[in-house]
């Protein structure tokens, strides 16, 4: 159980002097003024995607026209991949703002809350937008999360992360469009550090392949060489156009509720149950993590917090509701002892598992360029194509 405490002058941790980073963090160090490398990180995208500044207005621009220019007599010029959530929903209104065509993508990996299904729904139908969901196999996508869960790392939610990714290049091949706008911003999120979200096809079928039951079928992989062919052969490109403009997520929220009836699901990312549980259940309780240190370090650097709230929150409990642990143990139909007793299990962590992650630092050339295409996002590039330090 991770520990907790209050005051950020009192603690025995070296905590960055800019964000609330401290020294658990994966891959931290600090410079002579106490500021972590995650902070520098940050500063510096700011800088190359000229973030809120004229530089990236410009350059946002003119991505919109050649969106536009290469959609021309197509159904739709980009696909948005979308979850319920604040920032997927904020950027399909985005696209449509600023004259673009796009399409919807859901990956529907059976989980998600009947409050993001129903936000997808209301944005998706007061905007005339067409909705492309991808839905798994309830059975199948439940054994991969199981698979995770028996096998005690961290990425139970992997399978997911990749799957959207594949579905959003199987819609845009379909319908031969070239762009994928994400609703990421780094600037509101910061570069999550790689410790303990890494994800790619190799390591989810080796996960499976090793503790898995049931055979993959409708699960939509994502192998290296499919990978490779939508970046480099097909040439899909990923914009993430919150990289370039100042974009306020509590103003996103805001207008969200009042333009389209959306709703709010109480916390970053928890719009889905499986992402609910690995937030504010599995990662505190067994692998001492709480991630919740990314969005309220990326408040502190926007100046909507001080260090001392943020540090204090992210010392709170999380919320969780009370008939989540029931759900997950009888989705992935566990008993009570079986359920504990993979959760006392030691933490294993996905470098002890076969993945590409050797193959993306050996290629890190090619996807330097493919990066500065846009044919993969930067932080693929500047997470994935470097040796991670892990514990
Ligand atoms: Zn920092």
């Amino acid at each position: 159980m991770i520990e907790r405490q209050g005051d950020i002058n009192k603690s025995n941790l070296q905590i960055c002097s800019r964000c609330i980073y401290d020294e658990r963090v994966n891959g931290i160090e600090f410079d002579e003024d106490g500021v972590c490398n995650y902070c520098k990180q940050v500063d510096d995208l700011k800088e190359q995607f000229g973030t809120g500044q004229e530089k990236g207005k410009k350059a946002l621009e003119d991505i919109i026209s050649e969106i536009k220019k290469d959609g021309k007599g197509k159904k739709y010029d980009c696909m948005v991949g979308v979850s319920g959530g604040t920032d997927s929903s904020y950027m399909l209104y985005w696209a449509v703002q600023k004259g673009l065509r796009p399409l919807a993508v859901h990956y529907d990996n059976t989980w998600n809350s009947a409050i993001a299904t129903e936000n997808i729904r209301k944005v998706t139908s007061a905007l005339n937008i067409d909705l492309f969901t991808l839905v798994v196999d309830n059975k199948e996508s439940d054994d991969i999360f199981k698979s995770f869960f028996k096998a005690s790392v961290a990425e139970i939610e992997a399978s997911t992360d990749l799957a959207l990714a594949e579905t959003l290049y199987r819609a845009a091949s379909k319908y031969k469009v070239k762009y994928v706008l994400e609703g990421h911003s780094f600037v509101t999120e910061g570069i999550t550090p790689v410790g303990r979200n890494y994800f790619d096809g190799k390591y989810i079928k080796s996960i499976h392949k090793k503790y898995g039951s049931l055979p993959m079928k409708t699960y939509p992989l994502m192998t290296f060489w499919r990978f490779l062919y939508w970046t480099v052969f097909k040439r899909i490109k990923k914009i993430r156009p919150y990289w370039y403009m100042d974009y306020s997520k509590s103003e996103a929220k805001e207008f969200l509720s009042k333009e389209f009836n959306w709703e709010y699901y109480g916390g970053h990312h928890l719009e889905n149950r499986m992402t609910a549980f690995f937030h504010s259940y599995y990662l505190p309780n067994k692998f001492n993590t709480d991630m919740r240190n990314n969005t309220l370090s990326a408040e502190v650097r926007m100046g909507l917090k001080t260090r001392s709230e943020a540090w204090e929150e992210y010392n709170s409990e999380p919320h969780m509701e009370e008939e989540l642990l029931e759900y997950f143990r009888k989705r992935l139909k566990l008993s009570e002892t079986e359920f504990d007793e993979i959760m006392s299990r030691p933490p294993r962590s996905w470098n002890e598992f076969p993945t590409y992650k050797k193959r993306f630092e050996r290629l890190r050339p090619l996807f330097k360029v493919l990066a500065h295409s846009n044919l993969v996002p930067m932080s693929f590039y500047l997470k994935y194509c470097f040796p991670a330090k892990v514990d």
